[in-house]
């Protein structure tokens, strides 16, 4: 049984997510350190820094985005002004209005301030007050699986073609030494890193558009709704 903010992080989405974070980052430092590693020149200590600052920061922004939460209207709430009902809607759930902006969420069972989604890789919703940690953890678990891709490609280049590199016989030559079975947990990582690149780099140029646009993934849904429905009723929709 988990309690507080463990909770939060016993369940499938944060447990693989961490699992992926994790992963990416032990092989890319394990593999860092002997193609180019931190001690022997500023070029590696400026990658190994790198890579580093956007591993601690993807942890940092994915704790504190799933821990913080997306804030939520207490229950029953009302608003201030009585004569404001009128512009409101009533969330059953709940048994209060729902503020502006804000939508029930079934997952979390709660009214959510300025919704945008239930990310079940959080296992929270992203609304209010995790929007920016959570732009911020998706920003950086791109930028450090990108790092992650290109260093774990050339390691695992070197791995298997060690006699190939230019340098080779020089005293020059890159150290990367795997296993018959590191080289294939190597390869399953760095198609973990190229997924996220793609699937979290995608998400990340959604949530960017939202927050230009200052729309959430909700009101995108619910005007797309409204411009389909006059559609069918055949009258133009301004853009
Ligand atoms: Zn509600
Ligand atoms: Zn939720």
């Amino acid at each position: 049984m988990c309690f507080g903010p463990l909770k939060r992080v016993c369940h499938w989405g944060p447990l693989i997510a961490l699992g992926i974070i994790k992963s990416v980052t032990f092989s890319t430092v394990v593999c860092l350190s002997q193609w180019w590693p931190p001690q022997g020149s500023v070029g590696g200590k400026l990658v190994f820094l790198s890579f580093a600052v956007s591993a601690v920061l993807t942890l940092f922004f994915f704790l504190q985005a799933m821990l913080t939460g997306p804030g939520a209207l207490p229950r029953g709430w009302r608003p201030d002004k009585e004569s404001d009902v009128k512009f409101l809607q009533y969330c059953a759930a709940c048994q209060g209005y729902k503020a502006p902006r804000a939508h029930h969420c079934r997952k979390c069972g709660q009214c959510v301030l300025k919704m945008d989604h239930h990310c079940p890789w959080i296992n929270n919703c992203v609304g209010h007050r995790n929007h920016g940690s959570f732009t911020l953890f998706l920003l950086n678990a791109v930028l450090g699986c990108a790092q992650a891709t290109v260093i774990l490609a050339i390691c695992i280049y070197h791995a298997i073609h060690r006699t190939w590199y230019v340098y080779y016989g020089s005293g020059r030559e890159p150290r990367v030494y795997l296993g018959q079975w590191a080289i294939v947990a190597c390869m399953f990582v760095l198609g973990l890193a190229i997924g996220v690149v793609l699937a979290v780099g995608m998400l990340l140029f959604f949530q960017v558009r939202a927050i230009l646009r200052n729309r959430t993934g909700i009101e995108d849904w619910i005007l797309e709704k409204k411009a389909t429905r006059i559609n069918i009723l055949g009258v133009s929709v301004n853009p």
